[in-house]
């Protein structure tokens, strides 16, 4: 490894699972870097839910930061499974949790156990909690320039944006802005449901678990520490959404509302809004353009969403993102000239995160479809090619 790849400035915006394994991917190959994060710390605020890692791009973006067999036994195996269900809780399909040696190639990890690996994996001080990135210029000298919250500007020789769907990074190499998809979830949560909720833990199971009908979906997904974790999907304006679904001051009329959306759906089912326990928490679906793309910008770079926001329908962001570090460290390991290393990275990571934006594109239309209870069940007997209970 020359001097000059390892005295490189390099900051990174956001620690999220993209800027995270980047920083990690960097540490391997003995380049120091920084994450500048807006969450005062790692704990700041709810992770979200559950991921599976997929071999080809989340396991191997662990493969390269080294972490691949620790990641093992903090994953969940089991949460391969999988129920279709439709508006009246008749099982319409179903992927029974993998037993040893079934070889699940997706296990699930919470997202909050994946990120305290990932962490604990960096050396102390490689992430600048509490430090919210206000604006990013090219400076005088041509390079690439942060300005954090406090004033204090940082001067970088690569600046990585893998600060999400809202980047701030993204106006300097392009004009592009998300879109909304025409799509909002309502994220639910339901804790200890084995003792407090047995129905919805024994409806749910292991796995995951969509219910779609009427072009609306309750999808549910055990997480970790006996907690289920409902996105209530519904095809609306978001102008609609954004004034009925997002009432953090009154909970009760959210949820009502909510439940007037599935009338007519089984109890069960209408449980999982009606039993959430955690507040609920208003998402409108963006997604950039499908194959967005820039010209280079010297030093400067994108990952994750703040490339390629794509909705959730592929389950293939945070892989991407973890796979798109991955990636670009092994690229700044390789080249001297960090033009030529971010070219490598970008030259690959285009047209596999187009090919990911096309199909979930695809998917989000198939998931609101009146059949689409017949259209997944098509699907994933296709991809599991029998090997599941019908
Ligand atoms: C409902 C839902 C379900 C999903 N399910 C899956 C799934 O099953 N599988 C999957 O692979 N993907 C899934 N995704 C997608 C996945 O969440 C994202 O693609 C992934 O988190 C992107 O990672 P990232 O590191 O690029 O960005 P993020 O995870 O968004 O991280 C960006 C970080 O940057 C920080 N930041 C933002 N702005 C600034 C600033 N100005 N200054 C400093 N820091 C900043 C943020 O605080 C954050 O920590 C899902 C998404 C949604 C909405």
């Amino acid at each position: 490894m020359s001097t000059q790849r390892r005295q490189r400035r390099i900051a990174i915006v956001g620690a999220g699972p993209g800027g995270l394994t980047l920083a990690r991917v960097l540490h391997v190959h003995g380049i120091p870097s920084t994450v500048y994060e807006l969450d005062t710390s790692a704990t700041a605020r709810d992770q979200g839910g559950t991921l599976d890692l997929d071999e080809e791009s989340g396991q191997r973006a662990l493969l390269h930061a080294g972490l691949l067999e620790e990641f093992r036994p903090l994953s969940r195996p089991e949460g391969g499974e999988l129920r279709l269900l439709g508006k009246d809780a008749d099982v319409g399909f179903h992927i029974p949790p993998p037993q040893d040696g079934d070889g699940n190639h997706r296990p699930e990890i919470d997202r909050r156990v994946l990120k305290e690996l990932l962490l604990g994996s960096l050396p102390e001080g490689t992430v600048r909690w509490g430090q919210k990135v206000k604006a990013v210029a090219i400076g005088a000298a041509g390079r690439p320039t942060l300005t954090l919250a406090d004033g204090t500007t940082v001067a970088a020789d690569v600046l990585v944006g893998a600060d999400g769907a809202w980047s701030r990074v993204r106006p300097l190499l392009s004009d592009a802005d998300p879109v909304y998809t025409g799509v909002s979830f309502v994220d639910g949560l339901l804790n200890d449901v084995d003792t407090r909720h047995p129905a919805v833990a024994e409806l749910v199971g292991r796995g995951s678990m969509f219910a779609l009908a009427d072009e609306k979906g309750l999808f549910a997904q055990r997480n970790g520490g006996g907690r289920i974790r409902v996105y209530i999907a519904v095809k609306t304006p978001e102008e609609w959404s954004r004034s009925a679904l997002n009432d953090p001051a009154d909970p009760a009329a959210t949820r009502k509302r909510l439940l007037d959306l599935f009338p007519d759906w089984d109890e069960g089912l209408r449980a999982l809004i009606a039993d959430s326990d955690g507040p609920l928490v208003h998402r409108p679906i963006h997604a950039l353009p499908t194959g967005h793309r820039w010209d280079r910008v010297p030093g400067v770079t994108l990952l994750g969403d703040a490339a390629h926001l794509m909705s959730p329908f592929a389950g293939a962001g945070a892989n991407l993102a973890m796979l798109d570090g991955a990636e670009l460290a092994l690229a700044l390991a390789a080249h001297d000239d960090p033009e030529t290393a971010l070219n490598a990275y970008e030259t690959a990571m285009f047209p596999r995160a187009e090919a990911a934006a096309t199909q979930s594109a695809a998917h989000l239309v198939d998931f609101f479809q009146p059949d689409a209870l017949r259209i997944l069940r098509d699907a994933f007997t296709t991809m599991t090619a029998g090997g599941a209970d019908r």
